[in-house]
């Protein structure tokens, strides 16, 4: 391997001095993504990248690409670092290549109804740039402010308008891709706008970065429906709640989304914002279409919430829940961390999943709120998040949920979503035989282990030297099972819920 003042020279001539960093401060921001890892995971791996790029152009991302084979450096693709399972930090250091200055939106047409973009563009930056044009995006996940396009695209992210319009994977109408030799492709033919062939985008949806970088993104767009509107129901359980939701789905309702949302998350909601929503479970639900057919949606819903003891909040409080969509996950300014567990669960399973939620962060004695979306009439999401002090040693235990959670999502016929760095053991039981396929997938692409190598598909340690330099996948899983056990032995039970209810003289 090259040394890496060398390194840091190759890369000043490729990309300019202003784009490099190899700073402290720098590496150390990006030794992170939106999972909290205790300062404990620096044993294991090396998470601080070597330097941190910015290119602007897929000509500097493929430059970057191609250096790696004369420095030997490692390379990890990232968009915002909102991902949940450590995909976008490195774990042998190496070259962080953040696509954010990449983010210009680069074409629309309105007759064709699609979009191309750069990869580092933000979901909302995209919505915002469509909304002008009278366009909206079918899809948008919930972190759309902060996550960008190729993140969103390599994560396999599900979001608001599923329901209706179908995955995310099925607005991706064409990428160009940057792959770990240093070529440029695109992965469908630009001629081929029904989709009816076999084209390679699907291979790069939801790779979590393993087999190229994504550049640019060609997206279908919908035009702005005539009428959207949101509606929220109080139901005084859970089970009422859930139970309303699947009624959607049995009722035939093309609602745009229905989130069910618990009460403890309204409880801390209710502790960072006066005018929230007493505390109770709540369905909050989008409508989007012609007119007569949102009216009549509604109707519908108020129909299917009587008989479950639903009470409808009022249309302003409905389109103010809405209207916060993007920030579900605030109850992080109450605690010093917070952990997501996201996975996919059968909707017909999904009472069971919310009470399984529920249950688990009793037992582990934790806070946490549960959420869960409808994403078709057979999958929901499921993702349920706990307070954690990540400045305290013990806030690591709380990862031991996610482990916790992951498995009774897989029991339910469901799975977790992302494997990165942290979940690499759910590999085989999300995916049995075929995940030996998916390593010869890496193997085709990416035979060097150049972009995101030992991640996902391996679980690779920060050491070269062989044994140490790999981690069986269960002696991870046998890591957060063990956190799990010790977040019983220190309970934070109820420490934000009574504060707040202690203040209300509840
Ligand atoms: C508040 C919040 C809300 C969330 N809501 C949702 C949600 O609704 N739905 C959902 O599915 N997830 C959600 N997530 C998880 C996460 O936001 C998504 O997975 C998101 O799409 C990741 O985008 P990012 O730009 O932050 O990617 P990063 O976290 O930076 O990267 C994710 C993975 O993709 C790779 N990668 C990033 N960019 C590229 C690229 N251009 N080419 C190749 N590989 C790349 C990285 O190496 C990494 O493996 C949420 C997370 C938070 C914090």
């Amino acid at each position: 391997m090259a040394s890496l003042d060398y390194a840091h020279r190759r890369l000043v001539n490729a990309l300019g001095p202003e784009r490099v960093a190899r700073g402290e401060l720098e590496r150390m921001v990006y030794s992170h993504d939106f999972a909290s890892l205790p300062k404990a995971a620096l044993l294991q791996w090396q998470l601080y990248p070597d330097f941190v790029v910015l290119p602007q152009t897929t000509e500097e991302v493929a430059a970057v690409v191609r250096l790696s084979d004369e420095t030997g450096l490692p390379i990890t693709p990232r968009g915002s670092g909102t991902g949940t399972a450590g995909g976008s930090v490195p774990n042998r250091g190496g070259v962080l290549v953040d696509l954010r200055k990449m983010n210009r939106v680069l074409a629309f047409d309105a007759d064709d109804r699609k979009v191309t973009v750069e990869a580092g563009a933000t979901w909302e930056a995209v919505a915002a740039h469509l909304a002008t044009r009278g366009f909206v995006l079918p899809v948008e996940p919930v972190s759309a402010p902060s996550s960008t396009i190729g993140g969103g695209i390599s994560n396999g992210a599900v979001g608001f308008g599923a329901y209706r319009r179908g995955s995310l994977r099925d607005m991706v109408l064409d990428l160009e891709v940057v792959l770990p030799d240093g070529r440029v492709v695109h992965t469908a033919s630009p001629g081929e706008a029904g989709r009816a062939f076999a084209d390679l985008t699907p291979l790069f949806f939801g790779a979590e970065g393993t087999l190229g970088i994504v550049t640019k993104a060609t997206l279908r767009v919908d035009p702005k429906p005539e009428e959207a509107r949101a509606a929220a129901y109080a139901f005084p359980d859970d089970a009422s709640a859930t139970s309303f939701v699947v009624g959607i789905v049995d009722a035939g309702v093309a609602v745009h989304h229905a989130t069910f949302l618990d009460r403890d998350h309204f409880v801390f909601e209710r502790a960072l914002t006066a005018d929230t929503p007493d505390p109770a479970p709540i369905v909050l639900a989008s409508l989007r279409g012609p007119k007569d057919e949102v009216l009549e949606q509604e109707k519908t819903l108020d129909g299917l919430a009587g008989p479950r003891k639903g009470t409808k909040l009022a249309a302003d409080v409905a389109a103010r829940q809405w209207a916060r969509r993007f920030t579900v996950y605030g109850a992080r300014r109450l605690s010093r961390g917070l952990v997501v567990s996201a996975n996919l669960v059968p909707t017909g399973r999904l009472g069971e999943a919310v009470a399984e939620a529920r249950g688990l962060i009793e037992r582990l004695r934790l806070n946490g709120a549960v959420q869960a979306s409808l994403l078709s009439p057979t999958t929901a999401s499921l993702a349920p998040y706990v307070l954690m002090d990540e400045t305290v040693p013990s806030g690591g235990t709380a990862l031991g949920f996610v482990k916790k959670m992951g498995d009774a999502a897989i029991e339910m016929g469901g799975h977790p979503m992302g494997l990165g760095l942290l979940l690499v053991f759910n590999l085989e039981r999300m995916h049995g035989r075929a995940a030996r396929s998916l390593g010869a997938v890496k193997e085709v692409f990416d035979p060097g282990r150049k972009i995101n190598g030992g991640k996902t598909v391996e679980l690779w340690t920060k050491f070269t030297v062989p044994i140490l330099n790999s981690v069986p996948p269960s002696v991870m899983g046998f890591g957060l099972e063990l956190a799990a056990f010790l977040r019983r032995i220190k309970p934070t039970k109820d420490r934000f819920v009574a504060a707040y209810e202690r203040e209300r003289g509840a």
